[in-house]
């Protein structure tokens, strides 16, 4: 004979998940005794919950936090990963590639995220950001979330271009006339900062910083100094040589290493020699 107690417990483990068979043997009956014995005693044996069932009602912790996988509700619920982004899909809970439910909120943070992320890093506009980045987001949307966040997408407009030697940097862009804006660049030859004005650099008038310059103008020739031969101007000595590397580039590793080497010979900065 079944105790009520058992056939209640029994009832209690299908609601819980358990299949009608699972829950009859762990009470030590077999299902026809179980199902026989509910009706005895009037017990309504309940239906097993789907996985869907189950999954929903996790659904309000599922989008409160963000590291739910499907593995994890899977191993949690004790079924299979299919089964779990088949639920998902019915309750139509989002999910990423890999299946792991997101929290609908999160995807349109992650986007704002994502564009500014990129903006900081490489400058430009929000609208051509979201562009390049082929994003289904709102460019105002952007632009709040980045004021929420204490950043002024502004300062990225021009940033990271580069003129000649010049490194424009993040910051305030000031116009300084109808299309001329004074922004903060680095002199990557002797990395200092400067005050910039951007029609200077992009008319290519300003390539450097006015100190390199003006060593630029003294230190002209080169020379190497295996050999002793000078010429009188990296130009010269690149096409001589016949240098992969472009004039500029050779110039600005002397004037950052010292010498450049190509080809087992060390080639330096000497005063201006004058072609005869
Ligand atoms: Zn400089």
């Amino acid at each position: 004979m079944i105790d009520k107690k058992d056939v209640e417990h029994a009832a209690s483990l299908i609601s819980a998940g358990s299949s009608r068979s699972a829950a009859a043997k762990s009470i030590g009956v077999s299902l026809f005794l179980l199902q026989k014995a509910a009706n005895d005693y009037e017990v309504t044996l309940p239906k097993r919950p789907t996985i869907t069932d189950r999954v929903k009602e996790l659904v309000p912790r599922i989008l409160e936090d963000d590291d739910w996988s499907g593995h994890k509700i899977a191993k949690m619920l004790n079924v299979s990963q299919c089964s779990i982004s088949k639920a998902l899909r019915q309750l139509a809970i989002e999910t990423n590639p890999v299946g792991c439910p997101t929290k609908m909120q999160n995807r349109s943070l992650e986007k704002k995220q994502m564009v500014l992320d990129y903006l900081m890093e490489n400058g430009g506009y929000i609208p051509r950001v979201i562009k390049e980045l082929g994003l289904n987001v709102d460019a105002a949307a952007v632009r709040r979330y980045a004021k929420e966040q204490g950043i002024d997408p502004t300062h990225y407009r021009v940033a990271y271009q580069e003129y000649g030697f010049w490194l424009v940097l993040p910051g305030p862009v000031e116009r300084v006339s109808v299309a001329d804006y004074r922004v903060s660049a680095r002199c990557t030859l002797c990395n200092t900062e400067h005050k910039v004005q951007l029609t200077n650099l992009r008319g290519g008038q300003s390539r450097m910083c006015i100190d390199c310059s003006r060593q630029d103008k003294q230190w002209l020739s080169v020379k190497c100094v295996e050999t002793g031969r000078v010429w009188s101007s990296v130009y010269q000595v690149a096409k001589d040589m016949n240098f992969d590397l472009t004039p500029q580039t050779i110039r600005r590793r002397i004037r950052i290493h010292g010498e450049y080497k190509q080809d087992g010979r060390t080639y330096i900065f000497v005063p201006r020699v004058n072609k005869r």
